[in-house]
């Protein structure tokens, strides 16, 4: 999930809500958001991922 910002001069700031991690700043147009966002790897995913992975035997809690 992503949080973006319209900056003054009209330009976007976007920020990954998972990690906290500004992925861009002053972006023109709403479609490279999108690309750069697609293009985040999200370390905190990853690790949840991870963390999930070590009991396979119990079934997922999915929220
Ligand atoms: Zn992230």
């Amino acid at each position: 999930m992503y949080s973006r910002t319209q900056n003054e001069n009209g330009s976007y700031d976007t920020r990954c809500l998972d990690c906290f991690l500004t992925i861009a700043r002053s972006v023109e147009n709403e479609s490279e958001l999108d690309e750069l966002e697609a293009r985040h790897i999200c370390p905190e995913k990853a690790l949840s991922w991870l963390a999930a992975q070590p009991c396979p035997a119990k079934p997922a809690a999915r929220t």
